[in-house]
């Protein structure tokens, strides 16, 4: 039997893995300005970590986890039809977000000592969530993310958002196809009453709404904004809005983010209804749309703050504000607006041999440069000459490195420039230094070069 990748998922290989890596390294750069650092976090949790975190209502936890259960636990869950019994640290799930996790570590490692600094991370890696697969959701999806624990600043909030901005221009997506949406989402003191008048609305318009929102009228009634139903869409509509239930405190923070971005010149739209899906979220939420070519996913990003989430996890009372985005809507608008993330391929030098006989000379020479950082490409399969000068074209080969017996007589190989077709003989004890020289050339690096 061929085996398949389980549905939702992809091989990331080629062009594809060199635009992740893009993506990374653009983001070790911008996230390092603001002062981030790198954390990488188990693909696997404690299910209780999400439970407690994430919140035991949302659609991510209910309904949309991985379960792992090693060996003998697997044989005993399926045995007794439950996993009430295993102990918790044997009650695993794959990640299906970053910062409960990351919220997690921060716990456990005491990243934030007391009275410490604001403690500022990012990461990079796979989630998974077992949604319904469509274009721009898959179930083993990557997101990168960024993490600040330690303070309460709105300051905090409008850079985190001025950041992940930076990030996607410098990513190549057009600001002018973005749109960046805000809310506050309240705090524990005046949201728990905002929550109750949203409930009692979706009650009073029972009838006009779809099963579901009844069962979040009593469980997460804010959830009912996110509905796809246009009926209840229509409800909605006219359901009672935050902006207008905010405590004091909250007006007031959401009013400082708000003049911060103003002053950075980031464009934003307020919208009351964004309500996002985690159950962590308090005061300021945002989330980033492409307006073109994405279909129903057109969320490449959006986060929080999330003031509560710290105690959740077992921690000291901590505020934290955080946002992830996902790298395959990301391509998805790149691909919309014609940017390649993945850069041409990498090139190399070829080193061709003319005769079998040259064939230990080429690996000498393979070793030689690729030992001065030159990437050095061969022939492993016997080809002729003719036909390794095709795979020199291939691997987009600048130059090629030829040895004949001639040339290997005289203790010389011929360095072919594959744009001019010039030709230059190289003794052989220089010629590691010469193609490296030659290489990291400016003019040659930079002259134009079909790929
Ligand atoms: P969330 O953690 O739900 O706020 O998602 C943050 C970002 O991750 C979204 O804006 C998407 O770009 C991306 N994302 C979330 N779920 C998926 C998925 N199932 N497939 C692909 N990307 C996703």
């Amino acid at each position: 039997m061929q085996a398949k990748k389980p549905e939702g998922t992809e091989d990331l290989f080629g062009a594809r893995m060199r635009a992740w890596q893009a993506m990374q390294a653009t983001a070790a750069d911008v996230f390092g300005r603001y002062g981030f650092s790198a954390i990488e976090t188990p693909a696997m949790e404690q299910v209780d970590v999400f439970v407690h975190g994430i919140g035991q209502s949302t659609d991510v936890v209910r309904k949309e986890m991985f379960r792992v259960f090693s060996g003998q636990n697997f044989a005993n869950v399926l045995e007794a039809g439950t996993d009430a019994k295993l102990k918790p640290g044997k009650r695993l799930a794959l990640r299906p977000e970053g910062t409960a996790g990351f919220v997690r570590a921060a716990v456990e490692n005491t990243f934030v000592p007391q009275g410490g600094a604001p403690v500022k991370m990012w990461y990079a890696g796979p989630m998974f969530r077992g949604e319904r697969v469509q274009k721009g959701r898959l179930r083993q999806f990557h997101q990168v993310g960024a993490e600040v624990l330690g303070a309460p600043d709105p300051a905090l909030d409008a850079e985190v958002i001025i950041m992940l901005m930076d990030f996607y221009e410098e990513l190549g997506l057009d600001r002018s196809k973005m749109r960046l949406l805000i809310n506050s989402m309240g705090d524990p003191a005046c949201r728990p009453a905002y929550r109750d008048a949203v409930a009692t609305f979706i009650r009073e318009h029972a009838d006009e709404m779809c099963e579901e929102c009844l069962v979040r009228a009593d469980t997460n009634p804010l959830r009912a904004f996110d509905c796809k139903n246009d009926a209840c869409r229509a409800v909605m509509a006219d359901a009672p809005l935050i902006t207008d239930a905010l405590c004091d405190e909250c007006a007031e923070h959401y009013a400082k983010v708000k003049q911060y971005l103003d002053e950075a010149g980031i464009a934003y739209e307020e919208d009351p209804t964004l309500v996002r899906g985690l159950d962590y979220y308090t005061r300021t939420v945002f989330e980033v749309q492409v307006t073109e070519g994405m279909g129903a996913q057109s969320a490449i990003g959006g986060g929080g703050r999330y003031d509560g989430l710290m105690e959740l996890e077992g921690g000291k009372p901590t505020p934290g504000i955080g946002f992830a985005v996902g790298f395959e809507r990301i391509m998805l608008a790149l691909e919309a607006q014609g940017v390649n993330l993945a850069g041409p391929e990498p090139t190399c030098v070829y080193v061709v041999s003319a005769a079998p006989e040259c064939r230990d000379a080429v690996f000498r020479a393979c070793l030689g440069l690729r030992r001065a950082g030159v990437t050095a490409e061969a022939d492993y399969q016997g080809r002729s000459m003719k036909s390794q000068m095709k795979q020199a074209d291939k691997h987009h080969a600048r130059l090629c490195v030829i040895i004949g017996p001639d040339e290997l007589a005289a203790g010389e190989a011929t360095v072919r420039d594959m744009r001019t077709h010039e030709q230059r003989s190289v003794p052989l004890e220089n010629l590691a230094c010469d193609v490296r020289d030659l290489v990291n050339d400016d003019a040659f690096a930079q002259a134009d070069f079909p790929a």
